[in-house]
């Protein structure tokens, strides 16, 4: 396991997994009923962004550093959370994000199998009764760990697409997940290099008839050079109410602040299979 998040934490496609992904949790904080929120690859849970990695990359600068400003639009809210997180020196991971919008009746379940990383994120949470850290493969963790006692819900299916067969695997996890946790809403965040593998991936979801699934997908530039981040998608399935229209305020406002004005640039909502 060679990817650290640490690297790359508040970059332009941390920063649209995130602001979608807070949108997601408070349209579950809409209704009374727990919920339980299931993050299978968790990373640290929270950045240092002087730390000597983000500082190696300084990809932050081009994603969070132009967005944590925004006090108006669809970015308030997130942007109000990274600051409230301790923006512009800390950055919030997706387990930090969802541990804020918890209620006392909700639970976070994490799982990180990086031995260092699963380290800093069970010390984080050590003293926290509603948050529990599993040191266990995230592919393992979505069978053992499901459906939720709650019956209600969202699963965060965060990969670093650092091997190949990632994609492959998070269809097969979509597919078995939304057959035996219906309710559920399932997020799968996934990076554009190019339009090949993200296209076998809708069609895998396609061919296995995985209802009710749309894709939120920002493009920084043409994602004709496949060794570059050129942009990423957000799958969601059975996403809520009204969240199509939200994603695409969402990213309509991310784009002119992330893209920087490079061609092919642009963002889209595609529904890739039926409800
Ligand atoms: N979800 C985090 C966030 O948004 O703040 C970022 C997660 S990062 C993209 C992917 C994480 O998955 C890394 O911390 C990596 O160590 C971990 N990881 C890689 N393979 C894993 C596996 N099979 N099971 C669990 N975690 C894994």
């Amino acid at each position: 396991m060679n990817y650290r998040h640490a690297f790359h934490a508040g970059n332009a496609c941390d920063v649209a997994k995130h602001a979608l992904l807070v949108d997601l949790l408070q349209a579950l904080r809409g209704k009374d009923k727990p919920f339980r929120v299931l993050d299978t690859h968790a990373g640290l849970g929270s950045y240092v962004l002087a730390s000597a990695e983000a500082e190696r990359t300084g990809e932050w600068r081009q994603g969070i550093g132009r967005v944590a400003d925004i006090t108006e639009g669809p970015l308030a809210d997130y942007a109000a959370m990274v600051r409230a997180a301790g923006f512009p020196d800390i950055y919030p991971g997706s387990p930090d994000l969802a541990r804020a919008l918890l209620r006392p009746q909700d639970r976070l379940v994490l799982s990180e199998l990086h031995p260092e990383d699963h380290a800093t994120l069970r010390a984080r949470y050590s003293r926290d009764r509603q948050v529990a850290v599993h040191l266990r493969d995230a592919w393992e963790a979505v069978e053992a760990l499901t459906p939720f006692p709650e019956r209600r819900g969202l699963v965060l299916i965060d990969p670093p697409f650092e091997k190949p067969g990632e994609f492959e695997r998070c269809a097969a996890a979509l597919a078995r997940l939304r057959h035996r946790f219906r309710a559920a809403i399932i997020a799968c965040w996934y990076p554009i290099k190019h339009r090949a593998p993200v296209r076998a991936f809708h069609t895998a979801l396609q061919d296995a008839v995985v209802p009710d699934c749309v894709t939120a997908e920002l493009l920084l530039r043409e994602p004709t050079d496949p060794t570059r981040l050129n942009g990423c998608g957000l799958l969601v399935a059975n996403a809520p109410h009204g969240f199509t229209e939200r994603a695409e305020a969402i990213l309509a406002a991310l784009l002119p602040r992330l893209a920087g004005g490079e061609a092919g640039a642009g963002a889209a909502i595609t529904r890739i299979t039926p409800e």
